[in-house]
């Protein structure tokens, strides 16, 4: 048989037996047998005598730092449910819901009047800036992050850009406030 220089395996395919390797990463110990959970490519590393697989597709995982785009889909006075449909521009198919933060900011108005930053429905662009107690904390304090694309309260249209902190509808006039991205009101949008 010849020796591959990585080889392709398959779930359940034999990767060694637990007296050469201990079970690394996306492997387990059959009785004895360490086989592989998933379909990748099998590693040794010789100081730890561990065997481990690199799965062929690498699952999906949200660090600090990377930017997301999604709906929000809840909001509460401090912070907004959102749905993370783009990891750091790209599709994602995981099911990633994050926990925006709305303390300190406002939709523009002025002294004590509270407005909104984001609204049910709109789709944001978001910092992740922490994980802590696997919750995705994201935060749109920055230029580019913020809203990218909202749609009119009163008659549903798409709301282009007023001012700074203002989306206005084109439609009936209607004039609302958010934390709008940088490129808010741009086609195409942008992840
Ligand atoms: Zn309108």
């Amino acid at each position: 048989m010849k020796e591959k220089k990585s080889a392709e395996v398959l779930p359940g395919d034999k990767l060694a037996v637990s007296e050469e390797f201990l079970p690394g990463k996306h492997t387990y110990d059959d009785s004895g047998m360490i086989r592989a959970l998933t379909v990748g490519s099998v590693q040794k590393d010789s100081k730890s005598m561990e065997i481990s697989v690199k799965p062929a597709v690498e699952p999906e995982i949200i660090k600090v730092d990377d930017w997301v785009t999604g709906q929000v889909e809840g909001v509460q006075a401090n912070s907004a449910n959102v749905h993370i449909y783009f990891l750091n521009g790209k599709m994602t198919y995981k099911d990633f819901s994050g926990m925006l933060t709305l303390r300190g900011l406002s939709g523009g108005g002025r002294g004590a009047r509270r407005t909104t930053p984001v609204k049910t429905g709109d789709v944001v662009r978001c910092r992740v800036f922490s994980l802590l107690n696997g919750i995705i904390h994201l935060s749109i304090d920055e230029p580019d992050m913020g809203v990218v694309a909202a749609l009119c309260g009163s008659c549903g249209k798409p709301l282009l850009r007023g001012s700074a902190t203002r989306a206005k509808c084109d439609e009936c006039g209607n004039v609302e406030e958010r934390k709008l991205a940088r490129d808010f009101g741009t086609a195409p949008i942008e992840p």
